[in-house]
């Protein structure tokens, strides 16, 4: 049983909700829809148009609100499905998968999230026509962007459920495109669905008001366990490599997967968590950071290019690259303006990346510098990182707890820098200078 949903690792809580509202926009599409289709198979995911206008504003009026989302399932139609979520975790947790699962169980034929109808498969895979995903233009998503969004997630479901708009890194809004966002949710046009992914509800990541007209989700840090079990389950990986990347990858799913199935994944990760050693003067801490930098330039770069690749093929195909005659030639030509943009986007996630592969860099830094603090303190947990455990216990007698506490402190004001725009070469030398110093 994969049914869309199966991904979300460790996230039972979130499942369960997600399941209900699902259902629950389900039973209002049965009650807005025409008796013919009540009785008759299920609503066509296809080209139908669905019924009319007096059904849509009877179902304004029972989606309307976060005050129904709370309510238990089994209540009146709607009970349970609201216009606006929020996804909350931190990084790799699952908020865009789980907000992608969502989407797909909304316009599931059969409204649950199957994971085989056209429905869920043309969501999960970026080409149903009533889903767009929006992935931040650089490091921003700017505000006309935003409008034209709002303006397209008005019009009608074509395939008769739900208009639905994914906004992966909503924290990444500017003020401006937050505001027009604002506007829509404060008035939803009856069908439309906005999914938002963030770090936290802070008011840094998400505007006070926008959050008070959605409903949250909070995923949470996947248990190591859950992670290699997924490993295991879905992608074939031995037990014992899957429980090692799993703790190496600190709940970070795609990074677990990555660390157990790339060796090259696995060389980048190595260097960093040579670094420590590394530091012997002040040339080496700057050499160290270049090697940083480098190292998560590569990353990014591997990182995209399996998934950009993979766009590019779903794209040619729909459009009929695939094909030999004349129409599919012709398709090809009219399809430049398409492939163009979807070259910009996969540039803007590029840059993203790269960004996001320092910050694990970090991640994995402070994970060390963490063993090498519990150590010292002969705190009885389990170490992040197993394979370098000696070497951080080496450390802990070294620096004892202060000199631990220091370094791990340096590493995340590193992650605090870079998060509010410092160069990240001048942030990762200034780091590398204090953990060489201590
Ligand atoms: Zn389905």
């Amino acid at each position: 049983m994969t049914d869309v949903f199966a991904d979300l690792v460790g996230q039972d809580e979130a499942v369960v909700t997600l399941r209900r509202a699902a259902a629950s926009a389900a039973a209002l599409l049965r009650a807005a829809a025409p008796a013919v289709s009540r009785t008759g198979a299920p609503a066509a995911g296809g080209a139908e148009p669905d019924g009319g206008h007096d059904d849509r504003d009877a179902l304004a009026e029972q989606v309307d609100g976060p005050g129904a989302a709370g309510d238990p399932a089994g209540a009146a139609p709607g009970a349970g499905m609201t216009h606006a979520w929020i996804f909350t975790g931190p990084p790799g947790s699952g908020r865009s998968v789980a907000a992608r699962a969502f989407a797909a169980a909304l316009q599931c034929v059969h409204g649950t999230g199957c994971g085989h109808c056209p429905g869920c498969h043309t969501t999960l895979a970026g080409t149903h026509a009533d889903v767009r995903l929006v992935v931040p233009e650089g490091l921003s998503i700017g505000v006309n962007e935003m409008r034209a969004l709002v303006l397209r997630a008005a019009s009608t479901p074509s395939g008769g459920r739900w208009q639905i708009v994914i906004i992966e890194d909503a924290d990444r809004l500017t003020e401006a495109a937050g505001n027009a966002l604002l506007k829509a949710i404060e008035e939803p046009p009856p069908r439309t669905v906005f999914l938002l992914c963030a770090p936290s509800t802070h008011p840094d990541d998400i505007s006070v008001t926008i959050r008070s007209r959605c409903r949250i989700v909070p995923l949470r840090q996947p248990p190591a366990g859950a992670v290699a079990e997924v490993l295991v389950r879905r992608d074939g990986i031995a037990p014992d490599v899957a429980e090692w990347a799993a703790a190496a990858a600190q709940g970070h799913v795609g990074r677990a997967r990555r660390l157990a199935r790339d060796p090259e994944a696995r060389q980048r990760r190595d260097a960093v968590l040579a670094v420590p050693r590394r530091l012997t003067g002040v040339g080496a801490a700057f050499d160290a950071a270049s090697a940083l930098i480098e190292a998560a330039e590569a990353e990014a770069a591997a990182s995209v290019a399996e998934v950009d690749e993979a766009e590019r093929a779903a794209l040619q195909t729909a459009l009929g690259a695939g094909g030999t005659g004349r129409g599919a030639a012709g398709a090809m030509r009219g399809a430049a303006g398409q492939l163009k943009d979807l070259e910009k986007r996969q540039k803007s996630r590029a840059t993203r990346a790269q960004r996001d592969a320092l910050d694990r860099a970090l991640v994995d830094l402070a994970g060390f510098y963490r063993d090498a603090l519990t150590m010292a303190l002969r705190a009885p947990v389990a170490p992040v990182h197993t394979d370098t455990a000696a070497l951080a216990g080496a450390g802990a007698q070294k620096w004892d707890a202060d000199g631990a506490l220091r370094r791990l402190e340096a590493v995340l004001e590193c992650r605090a820098a870079i998060e509010a725009n410092v160069k990240p070469r001048i942030a990762v030398e200034a780091m590398m200078l204090a953990l060489w110093k201590g």
